[in-house]
């Protein structure tokens, strides 16, 4: 889980005392960080603000050096690595040089943070599917199916839809959903400091905008947000 170490996995927490190297990035919480092995070296490899992140490239790199020279490294991410979380190149770079590696499942923001906030992604007679999308795409122009994803009965999760936010919501009662239709932004999802912030396609927008948001965010779509 992103932000509560409680959602680690047995698993996880039996690599994390193995791993004498960690290479970690900005959506992993201090809480997470702490339960890593005590004498490992840690190495943030993510953005901060007002710098230029660590390139993918750069972390491939590092990930190879640091394998062949024989140590247990361990990528640390926040949420699942594969959910938009670059896992899957990361693990294509390992295999290409023959490095050995295990994948730990994390409990994505969006189910993490839906949990919390007591938000069923699915739910009976009312939400028959559920899908995690990019925000980002929104901004590059990517053409996105909005027809396809302003279906009532479904459920839709933005990622990385915070600064687009406005847009993305006008695209979708473009594209048919109902300007009523339930709406929440979660913000630190699975922290302590978790907020929730309802609305509707009409109006989150302007909410989310005085509540002055500045955490990792994702949006909810969908009656289940009610
Ligand atoms: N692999 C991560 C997602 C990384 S993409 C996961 O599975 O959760 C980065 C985006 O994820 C952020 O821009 C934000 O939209 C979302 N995100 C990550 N951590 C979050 C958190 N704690 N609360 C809300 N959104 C979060």
């Amino acid at each position: 889980g992103p932000g509560d170490p409680d959602l680690l996995t047995l698993r996880a927490l039996q690599l994390m005392q193995k791993a004498n190297i960690v290479l970690y990035d900005n959506l992993v919480s201090p809480q997470v960080l702490d339960r890593v092995r005590r004498d490992a070296t840690l190495e943030f490899v993510g953005k901060r603000s007002g710098y230029k992140s660590t390139s993918q490239e750069d972390i491939n790199d590092l990930l190879v050096r640091l394998a062949r020279e024989g140590n247990r490294v361990l990528r640390l991410k926040g949420g699942d690595p594969f959910i938009f979380g670059r896992g899957g190149e990361e693990l294509l770079v390992a295999a290409e040089h023959g490095i050995a590696t295990e994948v730990i499942p994390g409990i994505t923001a969006a189910m993490g943070g839906a949990s919390y906030a007591g938000i069923p992604l699915t739910h009976r007679h009312v939400s028959q599917s559920v899908r995690f999308v990019t925000g980002h795409s929104v901004e590059q122009g990517l053409n996105m199916d909005w027809a396809e994803l302003a279906k009532a009965g479904q459920t839709l999760v933005i990622y990385m839809g915070l600064v687009g936010i406005e847009k993305i919501l006008q695209r979708l009662i473009d594209a048919g959903r109902e300007v009523t239709t339930p709406a929440v932004l979660l913000e630190n999802a699975t922290f302590p400091e978790q907020r929730e912030i309802f609305g509707s396609l009409e109006d989150l927008a302007e909410r989310v905008l005085a509540a002055d948001v500045q955490g990792p965010s994702i949006i909810i779509v969908g009656e289940v947000a009610a």
